[in-house]
Protein backbone atom coordinates (compact mmCIF):
# COMPACT_ATOMS: atom_id res chain seq x y z
CA UNK A 1 0.00 0.00 0.00
CA UNK A 2 0.95 3.42 -0.62
CA UNK A 3 -0.41 5.12 1.71
CA UNK A 4 1.14 8.62 3.61
CA UNK A 5 1.08 8.98 7.30
CA UNK A 6 -1.99 11.11 8.54
CA UNK A 7 0.73 13.67 10.20
CA UNK A 8 1.36 14.30 6.50
CA UNK A 9 -2.52 15.44 5.72
CA UNK A 10 -3.62 16.74 9.07
CA UNK A 11 0.49 18.96 9.19
CA UNK A 12 -1.16 20.85 6.05
CA UNK A 13 -4.61 21.62 7.39
CA UNK A 14 -3.59 22.66 10.34
CA UNK A 15 -1.06 24.94 8.75
CA UNK A 16 -4.05 26.46 6.17
CA UNK A 17 -6.60 26.32 8.14
CA UNK A 18 -8.95 23.21 6.43
CA UNK A 19 -10.06 19.95 7.96
CA UNK A 20 -10.23 16.60 6.42
CA UNK A 21 -12.63 13.98 6.68
CA UNK A 22 -12.12 10.90 8.75
CA UNK A 23 -14.72 8.95 6.85
CA UNK A 24 -15.35 5.74 8.30
CA UNK A 25 -15.48 2.44 5.79
CA UNK A 26 -18.06 -0.18 7.03
CA UNK A 27 -18.01 -2.32 3.64
CA UNK A 28 -17.19 -1.79 0.27
CA UNK A 29 -19.73 0.17 -0.54
CA UNK A 30 -18.47 2.53 2.07
CA UNK A 31 -15.07 2.33 0.89
CA UNK A 32 -15.90 2.82 -2.84
CA UNK A 33 -18.53 5.90 -2.40
CA UNK A 34 -15.97 7.66 -0.19
CA UNK A 35 -13.13 7.51 -2.26
CA UNK A 36 -14.25 8.38 -5.36
CA UNK A 37 -16.16 11.20 -3.65
CA UNK A 38 -12.70 12.57 -2.57
CA UNK A 39 -11.13 12.06 -5.67
CA UNK A 40 -13.87 13.89 -7.84
CA UNK A 41 -13.56 16.79 -5.33
CA UNK A 42 -9.61 16.11 -5.69
CA UNK A 43 -9.29 16.02 -1.64
CA UNK A 44 -6.67 13.88 0.70
CA UNK A 45 -8.44 11.39 2.51
CA UNK A 46 -8.33 9.82 5.59
CA UNK A 47 -9.95 6.47 5.62
CA UNK A 48 -10.80 5.30 9.01
CA UNK A 49 -11.93 1.34 10.39
CA UNK A 50 -13.51 1.18 13.87
CA UNK A 51 -12.44 -2.26 15.48
CA UNK A 52 -15.90 -3.69 15.29
CA UNK A 53 -15.96 -3.15 11.53
CA UNK A 54 -12.50 -4.22 11.68
CA UNK A 55 -13.86 -7.67 13.09
CA UNK A 56 -17.22 -7.13 10.68
CA UNK A 57 -15.12 -7.18 7.70
CA UNK A 58 -11.63 -9.35 8.48
CA UNK A 59 -8.48 -7.64 8.50
CA UNK A 60 -6.75 -8.50 5.51
CA UNK A 61 -10.41 -7.71 3.85
CA UNK A 62 -9.43 -4.19 5.17
CA UNK A 63 -6.09 -3.99 4.28
CA UNK A 64 -6.36 -5.55 0.56
CA UNK A 65 -9.77 -3.58 -0.51
CA UNK A 66 -7.87 -0.50 0.77
CA UNK A 67 -4.70 -1.56 -0.90
CA UNK A 68 -6.92 -1.64 -3.78
CA UNK A 69 -8.37 1.65 -3.58
CA UNK A 70 -5.06 3.51 -3.32
CA UNK A 71 -3.53 1.69 -6.55
CA UNK A 72 -6.88 3.35 -8.23
CA UNK A 73 -6.64 6.81 -6.98
CA UNK A 74 -3.91 9.44 -6.88
CA UNK A 75 -4.95 11.38 -3.98
CA UNK A 76 -3.42 11.15 -0.70
CA UNK A 77 -4.89 8.98 1.44
CA UNK A 78 -4.11 7.70 4.90
CA UNK A 79 -5.74 4.28 6.82
CA UNK A 80 -6.43 5.01 10.45
CA UNK A 81 -7.88 2.64 12.91
CA UNK A 82 -10.51 4.59 14.97
CA UNK A 83 -10.60 4.02 18.89
CA UNK A 84 -7.66 1.56 19.76
CA UNK A 85 -8.55 0.36 22.58
CA UNK A 86 -4.82 -1.29 23.51
CA UNK A 87 -1.72 -1.66 22.67
CA UNK A 88 -1.82 -4.80 21.10
CA UNK A 89 -4.83 -3.78 19.08
CA UNK A 90 -2.80 -0.80 17.72
CA UNK A 91 0.40 -2.75 16.66
CA UNK A 92 -1.82 -5.47 14.66
CA UNK A 93 -3.44 -2.40 12.72
CA UNK A 94 0.80 -1.25 12.17
CA UNK A 95 1.73 -4.55 11.12
CA UNK A 96 -0.86 -4.43 8.79
CA UNK A 97 0.05 -1.56 6.85
CA UNK A 98 -2.06 0.80 8.74
CA UNK A 99 -0.46 4.96 8.08
CA UNK A 100 -2.64 6.10 11.70
CA UNK A 101 -3.82 4.68 14.62
CA UNK A 102 -5.88 6.20 17.32
CA UNK A 103 -5.15 4.50 21.18
CA UNK A 104 -8.02 5.71 22.99
CA UNK A 105 -7.00 5.68 26.86
CA UNK A 106 -9.77 8.31 27.84
CA UNK A 107 -11.30 6.07 30.01
CA UNK A 108 -8.08 5.63 32.41
CA UNK A 109 -6.77 8.56 34.73
CA UNK A 110 -4.81 11.44 33.02
CA UNK A 111 -1.26 9.62 34.30
CA UNK A 112 -2.45 6.93 33.09
CA UNK A 113 -3.51 7.90 29.72
CA UNK A 114 -0.34 9.72 29.26
CA UNK A 115 1.65 6.50 29.97
CA UNK A 116 -0.19 4.60 27.38
CA UNK A 117 0.01 7.22 24.63
CA UNK A 118 3.50 7.83 25.04
CA UNK A 119 4.29 4.08 24.48
CA UNK A 120 2.23 3.78 21.72
CA UNK A 121 3.78 6.90 20.33
CA UNK A 122 7.04 5.60 20.15
CA UNK A 123 6.56 2.22 19.11
CA UNK A 124 4.25 4.52 15.84
CA UNK A 125 6.53 6.91 15.30
CA UNK A 126 9.64 4.53 14.68
CA UNK A 127 7.75 2.52 11.85
CA UNK A 128 6.45 5.95 10.34
CA UNK A 129 2.68 5.76 11.53
CA UNK A 130 1.07 8.89 13.06
CA UNK A 131 -0.81 8.53 16.17
CA UNK A 132 -4.35 10.20 17.48
CA UNK A 133 -5.10 10.41 21.09
CA UNK A 134 -8.27 11.56 23.10
CA UNK A 135 -8.94 13.44 25.91
CA UNK A 136 -12.05 14.10 28.15
CA UNK A 137 -15.18 11.98 26.73
CA UNK A 138 -17.10 11.86 24.23
CA UNK A 139 -20.51 10.79 24.66
CA UNK A 140 -22.47 8.46 22.92
CA UNK A 141 -22.31 4.68 21.28
CA UNK A 142 -19.82 3.37 18.71
CA UNK A 143 -19.53 -0.24 17.84
CA UNK A 144 -18.13 -1.32 21.04
CA UNK A 145 -17.76 2.09 22.79
CA UNK A 146 -19.99 3.38 24.75
CA UNK A 147 -20.03 6.70 27.12
CA UNK A 148 -23.46 7.92 29.12
CA UNK A 149 -24.14 11.38 28.80
CA UNK A 150 -23.10 12.30 32.41
CA UNK A 151 -20.14 10.78 31.97
CA UNK A 152 -19.00 12.83 29.05
CA UNK A 153 -16.22 15.13 30.45
CA UNK A 154 -15.39 17.97 28.33
CA UNK A 155 -11.30 18.77 27.52
CA UNK A 156 -9.57 21.01 30.08
CA UNK A 157 -7.59 22.92 27.58
CA UNK A 158 -4.29 23.11 30.54
CA UNK A 159 -4.61 19.63 30.49
CA UNK A 160 -4.70 19.26 26.70
CA UNK A 161 -1.01 21.14 26.84
CA UNK A 162 0.41 19.06 29.40
CA UNK A 163 -1.10 16.17 27.84
CA UNK A 164 0.16 17.05 24.24
CA UNK A 165 3.60 18.01 24.88
CA UNK A 166 4.42 14.52 27.26
CA UNK A 167 3.17 12.26 24.79
CA UNK A 168 3.90 13.59 21.30
CA UNK A 169 0.86 12.60 19.55
CA UNK A 170 0.41 14.66 16.30
CA UNK A 171 -3.09 14.72 16.85
CA UNK A 172 -5.49 15.43 19.49
CA UNK A 173 -9.46 14.17 19.67
CA UNK A 174 -11.22 16.67 21.93
CA UNK A 175 -14.66 16.56 23.88
CA UNK A 176 -16.30 20.03 23.21
CA UNK A 177 -19.56 18.39 23.25
CA UNK A 178 -20.32 16.38 20.07
CA UNK A 179 -21.83 12.46 20.40
CA UNK A 180 -20.82 9.47 18.71
CA UNK A 181 -24.21 8.00 17.13
CA UNK A 182 -27.61 9.60 16.75
CA UNK A 183 -28.26 13.00 18.68
CA UNK A 184 -30.80 13.24 20.93
CA UNK A 185 -31.58 17.00 20.56
CA UNK A 186 -29.76 19.33 19.60
CA UNK A 187 -26.17 19.47 19.89
CA UNK A 188 -24.64 22.39 21.55
CA UNK A 189 -20.98 22.80 21.13
CA UNK A 190 -18.19 24.59 23.23
CA UNK A 191 -17.09 26.88 21.14
CA UNK A 192 -14.84 28.99 23.75
CA UNK A 193 -13.03 26.05 24.89
CA UNK A 194 -12.35 24.61 21.19
CA UNK A 195 -10.42 28.25 20.78
CA UNK A 196 -8.69 27.64 23.90
CA UNK A 197 -7.68 24.39 23.31
CA UNK A 198 -6.26 25.21 19.93
CA UNK A 199 -4.56 27.87 20.97
CA UNK A 200 -2.99 26.13 23.51
CA UNK A 201 -1.30 23.48 21.89
CA UNK A 202 -0.83 24.75 18.19
CA UNK A 203 -1.72 21.47 16.22
CA UNK A 204 -3.84 19.36 14.98
CA UNK A 205 -7.39 18.98 16.85
CA UNK A 206 -10.01 16.13 15.66
CA UNK A 207 -13.54 16.34 16.39
CA UNK A 208 -15.51 13.08 16.80
CA UNK A 209 -19.25 12.60 16.79
CA UNK A 210 -19.62 15.12 14.05
CA UNK A 211 -22.46 13.21 11.87
CA UNK A 212 -25.93 16.00 12.49
CA UNK A 213 -23.47 18.69 13.49
CA UNK A 214 -24.86 21.66 11.25
CA UNK A 215 -22.95 22.88 8.48
CA UNK A 216 -22.59 25.61 9.90
CA UNK A 217 -21.06 24.68 13.44
CA UNK A 218 -18.67 22.65 11.65
CA UNK A 219 -17.94 25.30 9.36
CA UNK A 220 -17.34 27.65 13.17
CA UNK A 221 -15.08 24.10 14.10
CA UNK A 222 -12.82 24.68 11.35
CA UNK A 223 -11.83 28.56 11.70
CA UNK A 224 -11.38 27.52 15.34
CA UNK A 225 -8.94 25.49 14.73
CA UNK A 226 -10.36 21.68 13.61
CA UNK A 227 -8.66 19.61 11.23
CA UNK A 228 -9.64 16.30 11.17
CA UNK A 229 -13.41 15.81 10.95
CA UNK A 230 -14.92 12.16 12.07
CA UNK A 231 -18.25 10.94 10.21
CA UNK A 232 -20.08 7.50 9.79
CA UNK A 233 -23.32 7.56 10.89
CA UNK A 234 -24.43 10.36 8.44
CA UNK A 235 -23.34 7.76 6.23
CA UNK A 236 -24.40 4.67 7.54
CA UNK A 237 -28.25 6.71 7.45
CA UNK A 238 -28.06 7.35 3.72
CA UNK A 239 -27.04 4.39 3.04
CA UNK A 240 -30.01 2.55 4.61
CA UNK A 241 -32.49 5.56 3.73
CA UNK A 242 -31.82 4.87 0.17
CA UNK A 243 -31.91 1.26 0.63
CA UNK A 244 -35.25 1.16 2.40
CA UNK A 245 -36.48 3.44 -0.09
CA UNK A 246 -36.07 1.42 -2.86
CA UNK A 247 -37.72 -1.68 -1.26
CA UNK A 248 -40.34 0.17 -0.38
CA UNK A 249 -41.22 1.26 -4.64
CA UNK A 250 -40.21 -2.31 -5.30
CA UNK A 251 -39.92 -5.02 -2.26
CA UNK A 252 -39.47 -7.64 -4.70
CA UNK A 253 -35.43 -6.36 -5.62
CA UNK A 254 -33.20 -9.34 -4.80
CA UNK A 255 -29.59 -8.29 -7.14
CA UNK A 256 -27.62 -6.63 -4.14
CA UNK A 257 -26.09 -4.69 -6.99
CA UNK A 258 -29.79 -3.24 -7.53
CA UNK A 259 -29.43 -1.46 -4.24
CA UNK A 260 -26.26 -1.32 -2.62
CA UNK A 261 -24.93 0.65 -5.81
CA UNK A 262 -27.41 3.06 -5.12
CA UNK A 263 -26.40 3.49 -1.64
CA UNK A 264 -23.16 3.45 -2.45
CA UNK A 265 -23.83 6.78 -4.94
CA UNK A 266 -25.42 7.93 -1.48
CA UNK A 267 -22.65 8.23 0.18
CA UNK A 268 -20.35 9.45 -2.34
CA UNK A 269 -23.20 12.30 -2.69
CA UNK A 270 -23.19 12.79 1.79
CA UNK A 271 -19.15 12.59 1.46
CA UNK A 272 -19.03 15.30 -1.25
CA UNK A 273 -21.27 17.40 1.34
CA UNK A 274 -18.94 16.89 3.86
CA UNK A 275 -15.46 17.78 2.18
CA UNK A 276 -17.18 21.06 0.79
CA UNK A 277 -18.07 21.83 4.34
CA UNK A 278 -14.55 20.87 5.69
CA UNK A 279 -13.17 23.11 2.52
CA UNK A 280 -10.31 20.08 1.79
CA UNK A 281 -10.95 20.14 -1.91
CA UNK A 282 -8.25 20.84 -4.58
CA UNK A 283 -6.23 20.42 -1.56
CA UNK A 284 -4.70 16.77 -2.49
ZN1 LIG B 1 -14.90 8.68 17.86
Amino acid sequence: MNLVPMAEILNDAHKKGYAVGGFNINNLEFLQGIVWAAEELNSPLILQASEGAIRYMGMDYVAGMVDAAVKNTSIPVALHLDHGSSFEKVMQCIRNGFSSVMIDASKLTFAENIELTKKVVEAAHSVGVSIEAELGTIGGTEDDHKVEGKDAMYTDPEQAKEFVDATGVDALAVAIGTAHGVYKGEPELDFERLDTIKKLIDMPVVLHGASGISAADLKKGVELGVNKVNVNTDFQQVFTAKIKELFADDPDLYDPRKYCGPGRDAIKEKVKEKIMILGSSDRA
